[in-house]
């Protein structure tokens, strides 16, 4: 079967991640969150973490060049070889630009780009949900109107970029965890069929 590399494109607290988390599982694909990767980066207090803290804490984007370096040595690896799950990659109109360069490269081409819609409120909703269970600095009420800006401003043109590539899928992120997922696998059902 053809590996499967998909993108989900979304806001912050739009159900990525956990969308993510099953897909991954159900399809046996890697699930690449570049947000988890600089937390775990940032926890084990490395070079790069140190670098990062302070930007991730203040809700802005690291810069483009290292996430797509971080990206391109994580694609490699022997478990995306079924194909992977970019959750917060891309996030930026050059990173996508930078990705599309990658896979071209290796004569590669992305299978699909789901994008979570979801309304603001929803979102703000879910991310206070998040910040009670989880206590992430960023998620905290300054910061989360901070990253749903830079959201706006800096990730949702991808959501043009990739309507005009023919690539992108909008998904309805409202409702459930189950409800979601129900929508999310019948779009990557259609891409095997
Ligand atoms: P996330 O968990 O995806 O919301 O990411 C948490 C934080 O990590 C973001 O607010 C950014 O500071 C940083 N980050 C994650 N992915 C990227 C990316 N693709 N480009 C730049 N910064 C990122």
């Amino acid at each position: 079967m053809a590996a499967k590399r998909i993108v989900f494109l979304g806001a912050p607290g739009a159900g990525k991640g956990t969308q993510a988390k099953i897909l991954a599982s159900v399809e046996s694909l890697a699930h690449i969150s570049t947000g988890d990767m600089l937390r775990a980066e940032v926890a084990a207090k490395s070079v790069l973490g140190l670098r990062v803290a302070e930007i991730m804490d203040s809700g802005q984007l690291v810069s483009d060049d290292l996430i797509v370096e971080i990206i391109k040595n994580r694609v490699g690896a022997a478990d995306c070889q079924n194909g992977y799950i970019l959750d917060g990659f891309p996030r930026t109109v050059p990173q996508a630009e930078a990705l599309n360069q990658m896979l071209d490269e290796v004569g590669q081409q992305l299978s699909a780009v789901l994008f979570f819609n979801v309304s603001e409120d929803d979102v703000l909703l879910r991310l206070k949900i998040r910040q009670e269970s989880e206590g992430r600095v960023d998620d905290s009420a300054e910061t989360q109107l901070k990253r749903l800006r830079v959201y706006r401003e800096q990730t949702s043109p991808l959501i043009e970029f990739y309507r005009r590539e023919g690539m992108l899928t909008e998904v309805d992120g409202s409702g459930d965890v189950l409800q979601i997922s129900a929508r999310v696998r019948k779009v990557v059902d259609a891409l095997s069929a």
